[in-house]
């Protein structure tokens, strides 16, 4: 399999592999949807009761939201997550209990009114474990009301639940491959593509100009029943694109999606030899 780049973003990537076969390209889309690890906010505790600021005014603990939306809002949040420094909270040496090792816990101290966003979630310890994006609301709180709020971050992934999804719009088509075999319509022919993959030169020679932005929808061949142009989806290369929410770069997801699934092939051909 060769892997040939077309973008790689902090948080995008889009890229071309050939050589392969249908059941690998979907086995990478299924790593990198539900088998790559991310950090996620997991358990969140709220601290219920009066409050009261500097200035000596009094808040009252409570929302305008359930506890339980809140809870699952935080879950969503991108939290960055560093592979190499995190393990599963039940196999850490702590056995479960939670330390650094396995849990990044954040403080959400906040009096209304206002808009309670990401950045509001303070992280203890590292300051540049700071949510990803600050910018996510939460919850608005009113004239009084406040938020206590102390909740913890731990790996896991998208197979338990798609809080621990860091890849979104995970998706690939086969490689268009598309033939010009006559320039007689060509106006008509790069005016049908929906997605102007054709270019018609100044002597009205028909040209493909951007061949992956092609999505097989055959437009251009329905123009004149395929004498024209010719287009097929190659069964052995893929266009591949997909985003993350931020919590790791595009690139560690690519290289841990093809860790896990190599990791998985070598179990079950032991679990094979076993047999
Ligand atoms: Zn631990």
């Amino acid at each position: 399999m060769e892997i040939e780049t077309i973008e790689m973003g902090e948080k995008k990537a889009r890229f071309v592999i050939r050589d392969t076969s249908p059941a690998m390209a979907n086995a990478l889309r299924r790593a990198l949807v539900n088998k790559v690890p991310k950090m996620a906010i997991d358990t969140v505790e709220f601290h219920l009761g009066s409050m009261r600021d500097e200035e000596g005014k009094e808040y009252e603990s409570k929302t305008p939201l359930f506890d339980e939306i809140i809870a699952h809002r935080l879950g969503l949040l991108p939290v960055p997550t560093d592979l190499s420094l995190y393990t599963y909270k039940d196999k850490c040496v702590c056995g479960g209990e939670g330390c650094p090792n396995c849990t990044i816990i954040y403080s959400l101290v906040k009096s209304g009114p206002c808009t309670v966003l990401s950045s509001d979630m303070v992280p203890l310890g590292d300051p540049n474990l700071a949510i990803c994006d600050p910018d996510i609301p939460i919850l608005e709180l009113g004239d009084g009301q406040s938020v206590m709020i102390y909740a913890h971050a731990v790996l896991g992934t998208a197979e338990n639940h798609a809080k621990w999804q860091a890849a979104s719009g995970v998706g690939y088509k086969y490689m268009p491959v598309i033939t010009v075999k006559s320039s007689k319509r060509a106006q008509e022919i790069a005016d049908s593509c929906p997605r102007g993959v054709f270019t018609v030169s100044a002597s009205g020679d028909l040209g493909v100009e951007k061949p992956l932005d092609c999505m097989l929808c055959d437009s251009c061949v329905e123009v004149d029943g395929g004498e024209s142009v010719e287009v097929v989806g190659d069964e052995t290369s893929f266009v591949f694109s997909f985003e993350t929410d931020g919590s790791l770069s595009a690139e560690t997801m690519i290289l841990k999606a093809c860790e896990v699934i190599s990791e998985g092939a070598k179990a079950f051909s032991e679990s094979v030899d076993a047999l």
